[in-house]
C-alpha cells in the first residue's frame, strides 16, 4: 500500500500557501484513489496554524520540523528539514507545490534518499493502482504522461493545476510529532536580510486575476500621425490595470525596448514578458494588445481560458489561429474607449 507525503512549508504567520493548498488537494484524492495511507509534513518558523487548518484532510500522521532556524528559505535547512520528514513518513509517493522554494531543494532531497523527482507537474492520476503524471516539455509544447517504478517518487506540482483543498479546520487542536534536525553554525551561513518588494499598486504581475492583459511593441512604435505615444499609452495601460485588476504581460520585444532604456514603458521588466523564453501564466481569460501574435510568444499563452487580440493589422499571428477573437482596430481609441466604460 501507497504511503503519501504531503510536504509544505509554512508561511511567515505559519499557515499555507494557496499553491500548498493545491498540493494538499491533489494528495487527497490521490490517497483516495490508491486507497493509501496520508501523511502531512509541515516545515517553517510555526507550524501549528497549518497543522489546525488541515486537520481534517484524512492524514493519519502529522510530522512537522518547527523553529527560527526553518523560517527563510535556505538550502541547508530546508534541505535538512525535508531530508527528515521524507525519512520519518517513509513515504513511497511525496507531492509538494513547485514554489521557487522547494523547487530549489526536492531535486537534493530526492538524491539524498535514493528516490526519484518530477518537476512542473500540471496532473497526477492514479488509474487501476498505477500513478501516471503529466507535465509539459519543451515550453509547453508537448505534453507527456509519464511513470515510474522507483520510490520514493517525488511529485512538484505547479501552482494554479488542481483545486486547492477546502476542508474544515479541526475542531479543537492537533499536535504534530515534531522531528529535531540538528542545525550547525555552517548551515546557517546564508541568512535572509529582508524582501523588498514593489508597492501593491505598483505589483502588476496578479497570477490569481481572471485577466491577463499583454502589451506588445505596437504601443510604441509609430502611429497613424507618424508620431509615437508612449506617455499615452502608459497613462491607458496603467489607467486599464488599476481599473480592472489585470495582471500585465508582454512580449519580449517591449521588454527589450525598456532594457534597452529606449522610449518604452516604464513599469515593464524581463518578469512580465509571456512566452517561449518567458513565462507560461494561467489566467481564465487574455487580451493582446499591440502585440503581433508570433509563435514563440504565443506559445506562452497555452494556459490561458479564453484569448482576444486587438491589432492593426488583419494578417497578424492572432487572425491565425492563436486567438478567438481578434480586433483588428486601433488598441489606442480601444483601450480609451474601454477605460471610459468601466470608469463610468
Ligand atoms: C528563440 C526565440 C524565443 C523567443 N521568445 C519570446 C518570448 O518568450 N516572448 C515573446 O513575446 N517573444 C519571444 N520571441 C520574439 C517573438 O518572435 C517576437 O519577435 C516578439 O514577440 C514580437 O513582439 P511584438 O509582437 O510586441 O512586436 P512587433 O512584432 O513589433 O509587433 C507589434 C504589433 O503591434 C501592432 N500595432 C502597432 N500599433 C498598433 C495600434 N495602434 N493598435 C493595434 N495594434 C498596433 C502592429 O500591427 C504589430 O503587429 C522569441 C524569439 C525567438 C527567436
Amino acid at each position: 500500500m501507497d504511503t503519501i507525503l504531503f510536504l509544505a512549508q509554512t508561511e511567515e504567520d505559519g499557515t499555507l500557501g494557496k499553491p500548498a493548498l493545491e498540493a494538499l488537494g491533489a494528495a487527497v484524492e490521490l490517497n483516495q484513489a490508491l486507497s493509501g495511507t496520508l501523511v502531512a509534513a509541515l516545515y517553517g518558523a510555526k507550524v501549528q496554524p497549518a497543522a489546525d487548518a488541515i486537520a481534517n484532510c484524512g492524514a493519519s500522521r502529522f510530522l512537522a520540523v518547527a523553529g527560527e532556524d526553518f523560517a527563510s528559505a535556505r538550502y541547508a535547512t530546508d534541505a535538512a528539514a525535508c531530508e527528515a520528514l521524507l525519512r520519518a513518513a517513509q513515504a513511497t509517493l511525496v507531492i509538494t507545490a513547485a514554489t521557487s522554494r522547494s523547487s530549489r531543494v526536492m531535486a537534493g532531497v530526492t538524491h539524498r534518499v535514493g528516490g526519484c523527482v518530477d518537476t512542473h507537474v500540471s496532473a497526477i492520476a492514479a488509474d487501476s493502482g498505477s500513478v501516471t503524471l503529466t507535465r509539459w516539455f519543451y515550453r509547453q509544447r508537448i505534453e507527456a504522461s509519464l511513470t515510474r517504478t522507483q520510490r520514493p517518487w517525488v511529485l512538484l506540482l505547479d501552482p494554479g493545476a488542481h483545486a486547492a483543498w477546502q476542508g474544515q479546520g479541526a475542531s479543537g487542536p492537533i499536535t504534530p510529532e515534531l522531528i529535531t534536525v540538528p542545525v550547525t553554525e555552517s548551515m546557517k551561513r546564508t541568512a535572509v536580510r529582508g524582501t523588498i518588494t514593489p508597492p501593491a499598486d505598483q505589483q502588476t504581475i496578479r497570477p490569481d486575476a481572471k485577466l491577463l492583459f499583454v502589451a506588445g511593441a505596437g504601443w510604441t512604435k509609430k502611429q497613424k500621425d507618424g508620431q509615437t505615444h508612449v506617455p499615452e499609452a502608459e497613462a491607458l495601460i496603467v489607467d486599464f490595470l488599476h481599473k480592472s485588476k489585470a495582471s500585465l504581460g508582454s512580449s519580449k520585444s517591449l521588454v527589450e525596448l525598456t532594457g534597452e532604456n529606449q522610449s518604452a514603458l516604464r513599469f515593464m521588466s524581463h518578469l512580465n514578458q509571456v512566452g517561449q523564453t518567458g513565462a507560461t501564466p494561467r489566467h481564465p481569460k487574455g487580451l493582446s494588445t499591440c502585440c503581433h501574435g508570433e509563435e514563440p510568444h504565443t506559445v506562452g499563452w497555452r494556459f490561458i481560458g479564453e484569448r482576444r487580440a486587438i491589432n492593426l493589422d488583419p494578417n497578424c499571428g492572432w487572425a491565425r489561429g492563436k486567438a478567438d477573437v481578434l480586433y483588428v482596430a486601433d488598441a489606442f481609441e480601444v483601450m480609451s474607449k474601454v477605460n471610459a466604460l468601466l470608469g463610468s
